[in-house]
């Protein structure tokens, strides 16, 4: 398992949802948090999972 670096849950590693960035690929529990992460990545990589909010 992996965590999503926007919210901090654990995801499959089979996720759909991934993005590649600085040569790592990071994986998501939903397309909303990759879009977030694709906004501004470093505030994730350095401030850690910002607890987002899921339906
Ligand atoms: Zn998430």
């Amino acid at each position: 398992m992996k965590v999503d670096p926007v919210c901090g849950m654990e995801v499959d590693e089979r996720s759909e949802h991934r993005a590649i960035y600085k040569g790592r690929i990071y994986f998501f529990c939903s397309r909303e948090c990759k879009e977030e992460f694709e906004r501004d990545p470093e505030a994730y990589l350095k401030g850690g999972p910002k607890g987002m909010p899921h339906k």
